[in-house]
């Protein structure tokens, strides 16, 4: 792409980000690769939802500032790695979404078996380990699931999505902040029920036909897929807090029937 023409569509996606409130302050960013050494990137410490086309940076594959007044985000460990392992995208972007985000802090993994459409779109969306704000962790928690996921969250700091130009990147972590969305309400309306092996059978040959590689290896032991469900699985996990909140209340009823009963 031109860069001219990245320019235009970074800070457009940019203000996008802002506006829907994948980002606040100085949250973020993004990147678009222009060559095999040269990447446009978002400055460290601007609002996205302010930024100007004269206000990008070009950086090369060391994060090394080549052009642009203002300084490269500590976050381009990030970006650079995932264009490292990828050589098919040329665009990342790196948000805040809320609600993706807000699972991370709970433990609970979105990357189940349950939307049809993001199996085949998205495969899973699986959550890093968590790594120090600002340090290369950030780069190694990303290294092997970026290799077949284009959308991930990042534990207890965001979302990382990819994708061949800035707007397929983008649209990603729209999809991931949807999911979470849609996740969140069905637990609070019951248990959430995942396709079934047959269903999702069905929907891993259409993904294969979208060349979408994760399909059914990665989900997180929602048991869909026939994978062993394991004890690390938050569906465990809620089922125990589940039985201790049980416990506990049946403990203090028993209690108090003691007293007053
Ligand atoms: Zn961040």
């Amino acid at each position: 792409m031109p860069e001219r023409e990245a320019r235009t569509e970074m800070i457009k996606v940019c203000k996008r980000l802002y506006q829907k409130e994948y980002v606040t302050a100085y949250d973020g960013n993004v990147s678009i690769k222009l060559s095999s050494n040269r990447f446009l990137m978002t400055p460290s410490g601007f609002c996205k939802g302010d930024l100007t086309e004269r206000d990008l940076i070009v950086c090369d594959n060391e994060g090394k500032n080549l052009s642009g007044a203002y300084d490269v985000t500590s976050e381009v460990v990030m970006h650079l790695e995932a264009f490292r392992q990828r050589p098919d995208i040329n665009a990342v972007v790196h948000a805040h979404p809320p609600l993706a985000t807000a699972f991370s802090l709970a433990g609970i993994s979105i990357a189940r078996c349950i939307l049809p459409e993001v199996i085949f779109t998205l495969g899973s969306i699986p959550t890093t380990e968590y790594a120090t704000p600002t340090t290369p962790e950030n780069a190694d928690v990303i290294k092997d699931l970026i290799k077949t996921h284009d959308a991930m969250i990042l534990d207890r700091h965001g979302s990382l999505t990819v994708g061949k130009d800035v707007w397929s990147a983008y649209f990603k972590l729209e999809k991931i902040e949807h999911t979470a969305k849609i996740t969140f309400v069905a637990r609070q309306l019951g248990s959430i029920k995942t396709l079934s092996s047959e269903q999702l059978k069905a929907v891993a040959v259409i993904a294969e036909k979208f060349g979408v590689q994760s399909v059914i290896q990665d989900c997180f032991n929602c048991g869909a897929c026939g994978k062993e469900v394991s004890e690390s699985s938050d569906i465990q996990h809620s089922d125990k807090n589940e039985n201790v909140i049980e416990n506990v209340s049946n403990a203090i009823t028993n209690e108090i029937l003691k007293t007053y009963g």
